[in-house]
């Protein structure tokens, strides 16, 4: 699967918000944004006032790089969502949320979601006692992530959950993170979801 590979703070600038895909690290001085607040480039410096499509445009690109996914699987994500009873936005949120790098990233097993990919395709994340090693495996009630029982996998992933104790597991994981365990209690809600996200501007966009 195609990924984004150049750097991830020139992203967060191009946005104008921390999207905090070093994760922890994100929160230290060391943060690019906090030390350049504009645009990267030659002229971003230069304020434009946005369009509407601008706006949604830039909406769009922000939700694909807050979770690291590129058009394709986004689109896709977004057709899916469109056939969907209910409100396609929130939707489109919930598979978003329910990708199995995402759970582990929000359970605490990982600094960054980034991480979290990588400890997905090293075969370090188990589901239902079975390895998955795709990212994108969409967690569904009542599943039970754990992580592979080999000595030092769980001993990174134990210092992972260590530095990330006062990191709060959403609402609908049950974390345990003495044994290593998450588990899928309920399906994502809209309210579950704390990041700055205007979904409709996407739904919008899409919808042209
Ligand atoms: Fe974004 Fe700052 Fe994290 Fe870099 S350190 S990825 S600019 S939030």
């Amino acid at each position: 699967m195609a990924r984004y590979t150049g750097p991830s703070c020139r992203l967060c600038r191009s946005e104008g918000m921390k999207l905090f895909i070093k994760g922890i690290r994100c929160n230290t001085e060391k943060c690019a944004l906090a030390r350049r607040a504009y645009s990267p480039g030659q002229h971003g410096k230069t304020k434009l006032k946005l369009s509407n499509y601008g706006l949604q445009l830039r909406e769009k690109q922000k939700v694909k790089r807050m979770y690291g996914i590129l058009e394709k699987q986004f689109r896709r994500y977004f057709h899916v969502a469109s056939k969907k009873k209910g409100v396609t936005g929130e939707s489109l949120l919930q598979q978003l949320e329910r990708r199995l790098d995402n759970v582990v990233f929000r359970s605490g097993f990982a600094l960054s979601l980034r991480q979290a990919r990588q400890a997905v395709r090293h075969g370090m994340v188990y589901v239902n006692g079975k390895k998955v090693n795709i990212p994108s495996y969409p967690v569904d009630k009542e599943e039970v992530i754990s992580i592979k029982n080999k000595e030092n996998i769980h001993k990174y992933i134990k210092n992972n959950a260590e530095i990330c104790k006062d990191r709060e597991a959403p609402g609908w994981i049950i974390v345990d993170r003495d044994k290593l365990t998450a588990k899928i209690q309920r399906l994502p809600e809209r309210s579950d979801i704390v990041l700055p996200i205007k979904e409709q501007l996407i739904v919008e966009l899409y919808s042209k």
